[in-house]
């Protein structure tokens, strides 16, 4: 499984089916992250005010107030923690789509444990909170998760922040080969309903920006996938 990428994260999971709750809050002590659980609305949102948390894992339906109204408070007061919804299968999807923006996500319920821990590790990935103001190094190319700025040979590359999350989840596996599978769990939102084509796409859009005119970054692996490194090997 592809696991939580560093340990000592930590995540705030407000759920109030007991049962859930600590089946999801053992999942992530699991991995390293370092979790604490609340069971009501209003706790909830406390907990989220008065302690910085890498991630929220937030319940839709809860005691007190719901969900969505923690997030809404939340972002009111500036306060941008990636949110992961757990959500009833038949919630509204709209609502849900106007709550999830960059780096949020959503699951619905019933979910696998697996499918948790892959989601939880690519929000933090793809929010730049696996290593804060850390830069990442490929070559020539220097990519910024913080300030979303990228470089090649110095010179800034201007990206959308759809090709800036691909690039990125490319960056943090260098050297490694990811299957489109892989780039559209870890980059695309479990919403989008698209096919692999999507990311062929958007590896010829990433090409022309970054290895226009430069040594190639951006690798083929027939029938695997793609590998970002220096040259090919
Ligand atoms: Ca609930």
């Amino acid at each position: 499984m592809n696991a939580a990428t560093a340990p000592g994260h930590t995540v705030l999971v407000v759920e109030d089916e007991e049962a859930i709750s600590d089946v999801v809050a053992t999942a992530l002590r699991y991995q390293g992250y370092a979790v604490t659980q609340r069971e009501d609305g209003w706790e909830g949102l406390a907990e989220a005010t008065s302690n910085e948390f890498d991630l929220i894992v937030l319940d839709v339906m809860l005691p007190g107030i719901d969900g969505f109204e923690i997030c809404r408070r939340l972002r009111q007061e500036d306060r941008f923690v990636p949110v992961l919804f757990l959500t009833a299968r038949d919630a509204p999807d709209d609502r849900i789509r106007g709550f999830v923006t960059g780096g949020d996500d959503y699951l619905t319920k019933p979910f696998s444990l697996d499918e948790l821990i892959l989601r939880v590790a690519a929000i933090l990935r793809r929010t730049g909170n696996s290593a804060p103001s850390e830069h990442f190094t490929v070559g020539d190319l220097v990519l910024d998760p913080e300030g979303m700025e990228v470089q090649r040979n110095g010179t800034p590359i201007d990206l959308s922040p759809t090709e800036f999350r691909l690039l990125h989840y490319l960056v943090v596996n260098a050297g490694t080969v990811v299957s489109k599978a892989q780039i559209l769990l870890n980059v695309w939102d479990y919403a989008y309903d698209g096919s692999e084509n999507v990311v062929e796409l958007y590896i010829g859009y990433l090409r022309r920006k970054i290895d226009d005119g430069h040594e190639p970054l951006i690798h083929t692996k027939r029938g695997a996938g793609y590998v970002l490194r220096p040259s090919e090997q």
